[in-house]
């Protein structure tokens, strides 16, 4: 008898469309490097299909799997637990499979906030964010739960940012404000952290939200989520004045490197997902 073994741990995504993802190249590049005998398999899953979809997950004794637009709501019907993250931001897209049950978390905003940890603990701090979509809410309500002392919700839609605002009130210890966005944005003094939440500045390098550069202070940490191109025009201004910039590319590493912790109980190589991320997107270290 051989002592061979064949069969690989399996792992993926479901989203539609799904074939600019670029997840599936990071995860498997770090698998490979690991030695690990496991596959990252990116699926396109219409919205009608995805209760066949977690179900043949299941089925097939894959040990998560990570949901993107549109399901990160929709799943939340077929699982059996959610973390209380998960529950307070309303959206899953990472799903741990253990025994047949389907624990939801949400790594959006955990990855977010380990990034932001390499250059400054949010705890006590008072940030500026800008948009409030579905990355804003994770981001707002991680970094409410890790201890910042307000946060300024900053967009358009000025619903949307009171319905932010008031998750972080309710479920976590700090506080929090909603502001509508007209005209320039001016980052209030004292600000420490200035993140743009908003998909100002995906795949259009000259893209600058409205704020009022000039209200930026030095020393300040300025994040983007956008991680193509990761070093976004206001990231380029930041740094211009003095800041600290922080790109995306970091919040998409890390929420990968959560998601296969959760899974496998192992922690990939940041730094080959970020060559693999790169090299992709066709930027250099500079
Ligand atoms: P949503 O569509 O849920 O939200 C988009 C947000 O951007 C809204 O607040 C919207 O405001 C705002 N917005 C868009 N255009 C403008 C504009 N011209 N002026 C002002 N505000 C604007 O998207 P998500 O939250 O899911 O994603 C946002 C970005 O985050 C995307 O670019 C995505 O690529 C990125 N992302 C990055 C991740 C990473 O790992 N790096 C992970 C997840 C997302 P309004 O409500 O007023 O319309």
């Amino acid at each position: 008898m051989s002592d061979q073994n064949f069969r690989s741990i399996l792992t993926g995504s479901f989203s539609t469309p799904c074939a600019d993802n670029p997840t599936v190249a990071m995860i498997e590049a770090a698998y490979r490097h690991a030695g690990i005998d496991a596959r990252y398999i990116n699926c396109d899953v219409q919205a009608g299909n995805l209760a066949d979809a977690v179900k043949g997950a299941v089925a097939m004794e894959w040990v998560g799997f990570n949901c993107s637009l549109p399901h990160k709501v929709a799943v939340i019907e077929h699982l059996d637990e959610l973390t209380d993250a998960a529950r307070i931001i309303g959206a899953v897209n990472c799903v741990t499979i253990r025994d047949g049950r389907m624990i939801g978390n949400n790594t959006d905003g955990k990855g977010f906030l380990a990034s932001l940890k390499d250059v400054v603990d949010p705890s006590g701090k008072k940030i500026f964010l800008l948009g409030a979509g579905g990355a804003a809410r994770a981001i707002a309500v991680e970094l409410g739960l890790a201890g910042a002392a307000h946060i300024t919700v900053v967009n358009r839609d000025a619903a949307k940012a009171e319905t932010i605002a008031a998750l972080v009130r309710d479920n976590t210890d700090s506080d929090a404000t909603a502001t509508p966005w007209e005209g320039k944005a001016r980052i209030p003094d004292g600000t420490d952290v200035v993140i743009n939440a908003t998909s100002i500045g995906l795949g259009d390098a000259d893209a600058l939200p409205e704020i009022d550069l000039g209200t930026l202070k030095k020393g300040q940490i300025v994040a983007d989520v956008i991680p193509n191109p990761p070093m976004t025009r206001l990231l380029r201004e930041a740094r211009e004045k003095g800041c600290t910039p922080l790109d995306g590319l970091g919040m998409l590493v890390n929420q990968g490197v959560i998601g296969v912790e959760l899974w496998l109980g192992k922690t990939l190589d940041a730094d080959v997902m970020k060559k693999t991320l790169r090299d992709i997107f066709d930027v250099s270290d500079a």
